[in-house]
């Protein structure tokens, strides 16, 4: 396995002020690790406040949570992938449970913004997972899969291989129920299994993290789940503390 990734999805909080503090805080107890690569999604208008905060910590990344497939142009409220770029971020989450579900993107639209990120330079994280309903009736694999082809069907192999999946079951997220890592394990080996016919042996450098109500007294175990590369954690990675415990998992 590669060295495992943690990254945080802060969602809609931590605005600067609160950023500056998390960031005083988490840099205070995170010391600098070679056997991990910790990433931080904060919201678009603080990536720049957190990458200040990072000028002497080159070892922690910076994304955004989303992006739209143009570059520029008339789309109020929106951000390209070159702006994202530009400010500093060098990820991209797409597809994320909560852009799917919430604000209706599909998976056609999922494709255009990996292809717009892979444009711009920026790595995409493609999200993918179940809702409960699916799960219950047997359909987690169909829809992981078909999440998975999508969201690579428009850029090519070798991109494929520079970008990250995260498997998050819909009933997972934010409900305090996590999938047990023999659960998550079968789900990742799943998408490991489609990347390889896909994009080759190119699937071998692609980390599939695993989210949904990872939290600091779960996260280990599913670290150390078979195929499981790292952990995708929202709620709680709002705590700079439990953060850090979780970040050093
Ligand atoms: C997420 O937002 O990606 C997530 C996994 O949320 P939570 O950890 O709160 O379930």
């Amino acid at each position: 396995m590669q060295r495992p990734i943690l990254a945080a999805n802060w969602k809609m909080n931590h605005g600067p002020s609160d950023a500056r503090a998390f960031m005083r805080t988490f840099l205070a107890h995170y010391a600098r690790r070679q056997d991990r690569q910790v990433i931080l999604f904060p919201p678009a208008v603080t990536v720049t406040t957190v990458l200040a905060a990072l000028k002497d910590r080159p070892d922690i990344q910076v994304g955004v949570q989303n992006i739209y497939w143009e570059d520029k142009g008339a789309f109020t409220g929106e951000l390209s992938a070159p702006m994202a770029r530009d400010a500093g971020a060098t990820l991209a989450l797409i597809g994320h449970s909560e852009r799917r579900h919430v604000f209706g993107e599909t998976d056609a639209e999922t494709a255009r913004k990996v292809a717009a990120a892979v444009r711009a330079g920026l790595i995409p994280m493609l999200c993918v997972g179940e809702k409960l309903d699916e799960r219950e009736s047997g359909q987690t694999e169909a829809v992981v899969l078909r999440q998975l082809r999508a969201g690579i069907a428009e850029v090519e192999p070798h991109a494929v291989g520079g970008m990250l999946i995260a498997y998050e079951p819909v009933w997972a997220i934010g409900t305090g129920k996590t999938a047990t890592p023999a659960d998550a394990s079968a789900v990742h080996a799943v998408i490991a299994d489609a990347l390889r016919s896909q994009v080759g042996e190119r699937a071998r450098s692609v980390p599939i993290l695993y989210g949904g109500s990872v939290n600091r007294g779960n996260a280990t175990a599913l670290l150390s789940a078979d195929g499981v590369d790292g952990l995708l954690v929202g709620g709680a990675s709002l705590d700079a503390e439990g953060w850090t415990s979780i970040a050093r998992a």
